[in-house]
């Protein structure tokens, strides 16, 4: 080993790590951070628009059975997801915003599917 390694070595010995003790140590995640999505099924009007621009193919349209007729409401596969942004920026109600989860890793992909749900009784799922 030459000297000039031996003094790189004794000097990092001495410094602090750069790196986090992660999951111990965790960074504050910025405001805009996409993290898994969310929905806001009552302000949805099922237009379509954020399935059509998704990339990634990762939102379906169905239908949900409510006490005011049949609604046409996204269904989204998370697991399919590249977090782009691009279905907020298009949808005309803003109804679709990301939570700061990412540690979405799971042996069930069932988990990672965002259904439609809304407030108004008698609301259930049946795909288009
Ligand atoms: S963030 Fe991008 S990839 Fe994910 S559901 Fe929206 S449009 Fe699709
Ligand atoms: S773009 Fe917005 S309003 Fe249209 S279906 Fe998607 S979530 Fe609903």
């Amino acid at each position: 080993m030459s000297l000039s390694m031996v003094r790189e070595l004794l000097r990092t010995l001495l410094k602090k790590p750069v790196t986090r003790k992660y999951p111990f140590e965790r960074r504050e995640l910025p405001d805009r951070y996409r993290g898994k999505i969310v929905i806001d099924y009552d302000k949805c009007i099922g237009c379509s628009l954020c399935a059509r621009f998704c990339p990634a193919i990762a939102i379906k349209m169905v239908f949900i059975e409510s006490e005011k007729g049949r609604k046409r409401k996204p269904m989204v596969y998370v697991y399919r997801c590249i977090f782009c942004g691009q279905c907020s920026l298009v949808c005309p109600r803003k109804a679709i915003s990301y939570s700061k989860e990412f540690e979405l890793a799971t042996y069930n992909k069932e988990e990672l599917v965002v259904e439609p749900k809304s407030s108004e009784k008698g609301d259930s799922n049946g795909t288009s």
